[in-house]
């Protein structure tokens, strides 16, 4: 059987080429380290981690990362296998001894009798005319500059970005709509829009000029020397940038209140009639997904650490109890605009000999590259040997990813996501806990329907 190519040996890679292996197949993994470095990388191993040595919760029942670990764990996983052989303690958490889990994986990859490992950096997309007529790219979110032209001039200049500003996407379920209201900007229907296709926050003088000092008295994460090299676009500012400019800046910029009536403060006048107002300042949530389970706040990519993220941003009317699926960030990554470019199948439409896996695809995290890897691995076998693998199901973990990255997601927002209960369609019942074990039990089910 002719082999699959692989380009990149990182987390993705590593896995896509050992369920290839797996399933019978000859696979040529093309790895640049040592030849050539990355402003992260560290050592020639394959899959290094390049920061934090933590998979995240092990919790396959209330967490969605850990039901990520269970699902690949049941696909064989041989990147959950050396993560469970090289584990060190970490209370509820998978983590590991970086240097032998990376060991593990690069020993097991190496003595397979059906791959081969090139170093070598690929500069340029494989043609399909090549012998390479089946390749995973899986170069992750600091991809050779030479390769990351070629993708860019494959896909087109605004289809793949080298940093993400990432806004923070809260679940919808937990915003207070008893202050919030939907409206659009001057009620616009545009393209598939109803008039209210927006969440709106409204805030009065103090409550604006209250979040905007916290905004900026909030402590910051840093650029990393070699991110600060990397342009990024000034429409991508962060807000607490925007604020710092002058306390009426962000009133004009992401949170202009024009064209915009909160009908909760609107006073009634004689007739019955409400007389609309302008806030001070509205801040607006999007719809991120096509399920409606989740929002962004627009505008608002932000470098505030964590904690005080979340404390800030839960100084809004109508997120007071706001839980977020993701918290905002700004870092150097390069990745695809995923959800218009690739079937669902992983494949570049244009180019469908073509396939990504990891990072690059728009997924966030660790574990989450490495169930792409897995799922490109499985795809591109079934596609060698002729035979259909299916998708797993849209209720499981690895279903909603991928949906989410090849589709779902709204391509003109799409920033990097990471797996969490709000790609999930929902559940009709529970609170709380109760309400993440459903998730989990169906997933789990419907997750073995797909195995077997
Ligand atoms: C600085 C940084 C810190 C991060 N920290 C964390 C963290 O703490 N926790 C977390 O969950 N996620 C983190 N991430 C995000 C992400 O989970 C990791 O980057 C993860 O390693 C991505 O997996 P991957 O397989 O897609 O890419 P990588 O693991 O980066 O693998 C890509 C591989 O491709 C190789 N390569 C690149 N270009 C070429 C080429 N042209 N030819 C051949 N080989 C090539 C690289 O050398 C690399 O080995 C971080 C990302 C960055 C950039």
């Amino acid at each position: 059987m002719k082999p699959i190519h692989i380009i990149g040996g990182g987390l993705a890679g590593s896995e896509a080429a050992w369920q290839i292996a797996q399933a019978g197949i000859p696979v040529i993994l093309h790895e640049m380290r040592p030849i050539r470095g990355t402003e992260a990388h560290q050592t020639d191993s394959l899959a290094e981690l390049v920061c934090s040595n933590s998979f995240r919760s092990d919790d396959s029942d209330y967490n969605a990362v850990g039901l990520l670990h269970d699902e690949m764990r049941r696909c064989g996983s041989i990147i959950m296998a050396a993560a469970d052989k090289n584990q060190v303690p970490a209370g509820g958490a998978l983590a590991v001894d970086r240097h032998g889990f990376s060991a593990a994986v690069t020993a097991q990859l190496e003595s397979h009798p059906l791959v081969t490992l090139a170093r070598e950096e690929i500069t340029a997309l494989p043609d399909a005319s090549d012998d390479m007529d089946n390749v995973i790219i899986a170069t992750g979110p600091l991809t050779s500059g030479a390769l990351a032209e070629s993708i860019r001039a494959a896909t087109g200049i605004e289809s793949l970005a080298f940093f993400d500003a990432i806004a923070p996407i809260v679940y919808r379920e937990s915003i207070d709509m008893s202050k919030a209201w939907m409206q659009s900007r001057y009620d616009k229907t545009g393209p598939g829009g109803t008039g209210s296709d927006y969440i709106n926050c409204a805030m009065d003088k103090d409550q604006y000029e209250n979040f905007v000092r916290e905004l900026i008295a909030a402590p910051k994460t840093d650029f990393k020397e070699w991110e600060k090299n990397t342009p990024y676009f000034d429409g991508c500012l962060p807000i607490e940038i925007m604020a710092e400019r002058g306390i009426d800046t962000l009133r004009h910029g992401p949170m202009k209140p024009v064209g915009l009536t909160n009908p909760h403060t609107a006073p009634v006048d004689e007739n019955g009639n409400k007389k609309f107002q302008r806030s001070h300042a509205v801040v607006q949530l999007r719809q991120d997904n096509a399920l409606g389970t989740l929002y962004n706040l627009v505008g608002f990519q932000t470098k505030m650490k964590y904690a005080d993220q979340t404390r800030v941003l839960r100084m809004i009317p109508g997120l007071e109890n706001a839980e977020f699926a993701r918290l905002g960030g700004l870092h150097r990554n390069t990745f695809l605009n995923s959800p218009k470019l690739l079937d669902s199948e992983l494949r570049l439409k244009s180019q469908p000999h073509l396939r990504f896996a990891g990072q690059v695809t728009g997924v966030e995290g660790y574990v989450e590259s490495t169930a792409m890897g897995l799922l490109a691995g499985q795809f591109a076998a079934a596609e060698r040997k002729g035979t259909l693998r299916g998708h797993p199901a849209r209720t499981t973990a690895m279903g909603a990813l991928l949906a989410h990255v090849t589709g779902e997601a709204n391509a003109e927002t799409f920033q990097p996501m990471n797996v969490n209960f709000g790609l999930f369609p929902l559940v009709d019942s529970g609170k709380g806990r109760d309400r993440k074990l459903l998730y989990t039990e169906r997933a789990k089910k419907d997750f073995n329907a797909w195995l077997s």
